[in-house]
């Protein structure tokens, strides 16, 4: 079976991540200069514009900054299946924002700075998806 949905488009500034996440971690760059944190992948440092720069990894540990839920599915015959789903930007605790989808809870349970922890979810063989879930209090 197909997988359905649009998926991320794999460049070279964005490979090492969508490989890191086959292999189940979470990557983030970091300017080899002045040490900013940084996602999603680029070029240039927006800090300093230093093109050097290594690749951390992250603890996949943060809080909910904003979401939405989405009720109605479009394309529906893609989405029909999924909906509700949450669509949030997750503040990581290396302090960069990434946006993804919450799973494994209500979508209306879902509230402001609550804690998640990453997991990911392969969508083909190339892509693995990095989405969040409620960290087991
Ligand atoms: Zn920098």
């Amino acid at each position: 079976m197909s997988y359905g949905k649009p998926l991320p488009v794999v460049d070279p500034e964005t490979r090492p991540f969508w490989e890191a996440c086959r292999e189940g971690r979470l990557m983030l760059q970091r300017c080899a200069r002045c040490g900013h944190t940084r996602f999603p992948p680029t070029s240039f440092c927006p800090k300093c514009r230093s093109g050097e720069h290594e690749w951390v990894e992250s603890r996949g540990r943060g809080r909910v900054f904003s979401w939405i839920v989405v009720r109605h599915p479009v394309p529906r015959e893609v989405y029909a299946m999924e909906v509700p789903y949450v669509v949030a930007l997750i503040e990581l605790d290396e302090g960069v924002r990434m946006a993804s989808n919450i799973v494994g809870i209500a979508p209306e349970s879902v509230t402001a700075g609550m804690p998640v922890r990453v997991v990911f979810r392969r969508a083909t063989p190339e892509i693995t998806l990095p989405l969040f879930e409620p960290e087991p209090s």
